[in-house]
């Protein structure tokens, strides 16, 4: 059986993308942050563990409850932050870029060891994430978040000693807490797509942006 751990389950694309997974057979772990949203990941045929990825402590726990083996790794976790950078403060700052670009990092190398030889990353990054594709604004900390993370995902695939496949991944505009509710895609049709995405990647090493239909984005 397939084996997925999704960071960032409770709500949203990474709650979908847990339902998704099960739904087609996968063995699937997913994460909280707050034992009142456990129930609900529960409810799709998630293991759930809680965890919150800046929390070095709680990643270390969470290592030693996932067994190796993983065929995929998928860092979901991500907040919006600050709407732009002229009243944000330090600390604004600070947990923006940490939620959003290093801790991803972070929860992938501690958590590297539980994936099988052939087991895939994936992080959920932003098409706003790309620097070439930037020519709108808007949003800005959170695109400078997402194209952080967009370089140093680029970074630890460089950094492998096994080769193996690291997909950055963009869900569309999707109907979330954070997309809201005039967004383009609801989030089965966005999760399907990530998925069908992510099987095709498989036993293909290398870092890719891609789109929840499988369009290369610039980076
Ligand atoms: P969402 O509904 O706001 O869900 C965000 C998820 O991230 C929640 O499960 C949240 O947990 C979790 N999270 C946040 N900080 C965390 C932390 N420190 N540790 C562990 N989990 C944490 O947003 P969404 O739309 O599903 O977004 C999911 C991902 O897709 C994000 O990375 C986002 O940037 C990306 N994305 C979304 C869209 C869109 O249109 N929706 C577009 C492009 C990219 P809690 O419930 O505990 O807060």
């Amino acid at each position: 059986m397939n084996t997925a751990l999704i960071l960032g389950a409770s709500r949203g694309l990474g709650l979908g993308l847990a339902r998704e997974l099960a739904a087609r057979g996968w063995h699937v772990t997913g994460t909280v942050r707050k034992e009142a949203d456990e129930a609900a990941l529960a409810a799709v045929g998630a293991v759930v563990e809680l965890a919150d990825i800046t929390d070095p402590a709680s990643l270390a726990a969470l290592h030693g409850r996932i067994a190796p083996g993983l065929d995929l790794l998928f860092i979901n976790a991500g907040i919006a932050g600050p709407r732009d950078a002229d009243a944000a403060t330090g600390e604004d700052v600070a947990t923006l870029f940490m939620t959003n670009a290093v801790a991803p990092i972070q929860a992938a190398r501690h958590l590297l060891d539980r994936l099988a030889p052939d087991g895939m990353l994936a992080f959920m990054s932003s098409r706003m994430g790309s620097v070439a594709g930037n020519t709108e604004g808007g949003m800005e900390l959170y695109r400078a978040s997402k194209a952080a993370l967009n370089s140093l995902t680029r970074s630890l695939v460089a950094g492998l000693d096994h080769p193996r496949p690291v997909l950055t991944l963009h869900p569309g505009w999707v109907q979330t807490d954070m997309g809201g509710a005039g967004a383009d895609l609801d989030v089965p049709t966005s999760v399907r797509g990530l998925v069908e995405v992510i099987l095709a990647h498989r036993g293909r090493p290398g870092s890719a942006f891609l789109d929840y239909s499988g369009a290369t984005l610039p980076w």
